[in-house]
């Protein structure tokens, strides 16, 4: 069985079935597409601007270093003219802090002990020092940046150092000036200046992964694992990449390693946040969008509404009823392209055929075929049309004499040669509202519309005599009787005016035939 749908559509409908969904995709995929391509956009452009970034802030950091160290040499340099004396240690150390402003604390380490410490207010003169750094850097004899570690003063601290020799090259310790990093210190403040807007922040790790800052300053000093940004920029790496953090939330990092103390800064933004901003202006465009589909839409509409009209209108008149309001209808339909052209023609020719072949029935079902005049039936459709229009009229009957011997004699051939001459003869005096029938085998009836008895016998006789004088071929001369009767003075009964205007006849047949005889 195959599947029918409960109703059916129409041209209008599948048109915008077709089109409406057509353009609402293309429409639609074009913003999803430029979306799509945005979104690359905006992501490679905040990539490419926290690499940027990071980078800048990396080399800020390096000569920052850079310069602390510097100031740590330049004191070496004083220390070394005088190494043993305490007094010139603690003057050093001092002139540093107060001077230079950059560090939190200084101090002078030889073999392990504090020699001069500044501020004082510390108390860390001549306490020992164990730390990994402290080692490191006795051991190393070489100028360093330290890891961050708690210091003897329980601050969480990173130290620049600088080793100290005497004149004569003999090693005795190092310089370090520290900051502090949980707290305000000119590094901290250094990295603060470069705040970075709109959802995007950025954090500093030391060589063993620990944060030495970060914009949630409780994080500072924490260790941070399984990071491949991170294990990246501490391999000394710079670029930028697209990372899930801690929380699992989607990250556009951009990372730069400083390399003076083997640190990385690391610069990022949420993909959320960056993407935020695209769809409050994705948003826009669907707003200002809008306008250009409706239009579209109702384009659309209107030009289905265009295209089905005339096919609509063409099937109004598809059962090419040939009534003069459908054809009329047909050929007021404006077919204005091609194939509804076609259908038009081809549906005005079929009707005309149809409306031609029926008016050929209609010609056939009302004559006589053998003469061409009305039969019965025709005649009777003229008198019902005079006689609803109140139109009086008189009927002659007419009936040629001695027909019979005419056959008999002549054969039945000429007899309808005959039939054919006289109808000739009663059409040619008539006028053209006049009907003429033939109603049986020789008889006739001409109907004179507006005529009265007289006026009726007059031409009557007008056409007897017509007859009587016409030579026909082979027969030679014939004669008609004629019986007259009116409508409606004989009767309003039309049957009893065709039986007075019979007995009228009758009566000129007895009579002695060839004469007209108007019914009593
Ligand atoms: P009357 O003067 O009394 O009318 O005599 P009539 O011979 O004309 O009358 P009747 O009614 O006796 O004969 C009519 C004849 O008409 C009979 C028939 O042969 C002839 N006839 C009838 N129809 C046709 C026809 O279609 N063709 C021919 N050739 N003859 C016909
Ligand atoms: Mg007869
Ligand atoms: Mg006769």
């Amino acid at each position: 069985m195959r599947f029918r749908l409960p109703f059916t559509f129409n041209l209008r409908q599948l048109i915008l079935l077709l089109a409406m969904p057509a353009a609402a995709a293309i429409l639609f995929s074009g913003l999803y597409i430029s979306y799509q391509v945005q979104k690359e956009r905006v992501i490679e452009d905040t990539l490419q601007s926290n690499h940027v970034f990071a980078s800048k802030l990396a080399s800020a950091t390096e000569h920052f270093l850079a310069a602390a160290m510097q100031q740590l040499e330049f004191s070496a340099s004083i220390i070394a003219e005088d190494i043993t004396n305490t007094e010139l240690l603690q003057a050093e150390t001092n002139r540093l802090l107060e001077q230079t402003q950059s560090f939190n604390s200084v101090a002078i380490n030889m073999q392990g002990v504090v020699k001069a410490a500044s501020p004082v207010s510390l108390n860390i003169i001549n306490k020992t020092v164990n730390s990994v750094h402290s080692k490191q850097a006795l051991k190393s004899q070489q100028p360093q940046v330290s890891l961050p570690y708690i210091s003897l003063a329980n601050n969480l601290i990173i130290v620049v150092s600088y080793p100290l020799f005497d004149l004569a090259g003999n090693y005795y310790g190092y310089i370090g000036g520290s900051f502090y990093l949980e707290q305000q210190s000119i590094l901290n403040a250094l990295l603060k200046q470069h705040s970075y807007d709109g959802g995007a922040y950025f954090y500093v790790v030391a060589d063993n992964k620990t944060l030495l800052y970060h914009p949630d300053s409780k994080r500072i000093g924490e260790q941070v694992s399984n990071n491949p940004v991170i294990e990246r920029v501490l391999q000394g790496e710079r670029g930028y990449t697209r990372i899930l953090n801690g929380q699992g939330t989607a990250m556009l990092a951009g990372f730069a390693p400083v390399k003076l103390a083997n640190w990385g800064i690391v610069a990022q933004r949420s993909e959320a946040t960056t993407l935020a901003k695209l769809d409050t202006f994705q948003g826009q465009v669907l707003k200002r969008m809008l306008p250009i589909v409706l239009i579209t839409f109702l384009l659309i509409a209107m030009l289905a509404h265009y295209i089905a009209k005339p096919l609509r209108l063409l099937a109004d008149s598809a059962n090419l009823s040939t009534d003069k309001k459908n054809v009329e209808h047909l050929k007021g339909i404006k077919s204005w392209y091609f194939e509804s052209q076609q259908l038009k023609h081809a549906m005005l020719e079929g009707v005309h055929t149809l409306q031609s072949q029926m008016g050929q029935l209609r010609q056939d079902a009302l004559t006589d075929p053998l003469t061409g005049a009305h039969n019965r039936r025709g005649l009777n459709i003229l008198l019902e049309n005079l006689m609803d229009k109140q139109i009086p009229f008189a009927v002659l009957e007419i009936d040629i004499d001695f027909f019979k011997r005419v056959n008999d004699t002549f054969g039945h051939d000429t007899g309808d040669e005959v039939l054919k001459n006289l109808t000739h003869i009663i059409q040619s005096l008539s006028r053209k509202h006049d009907i003429v029938a033939r109603t049986g085998g020789e008889e006739f009836l001409l109907v004179l519309p507006n005529e009265n008895s007289d006026s009726a016998f007059v031409i009557a006789e007008r056409l007897r005599n017509q007859v009587a004088t016409t030579l026909m071929a082979k027969v030679g001369y014939i004669n008609v009787s004629i019986g007259i009767a009116t409508w409606p003075q004989h009767s309003d009964d039309i049957n009893q005016v065709y039986k007075c205007a019979d007995k009228a006849l009758y009566h000129a047949k007895e009579t002695g035939r060839n004469k007209s005889v108007i019914a009593s």
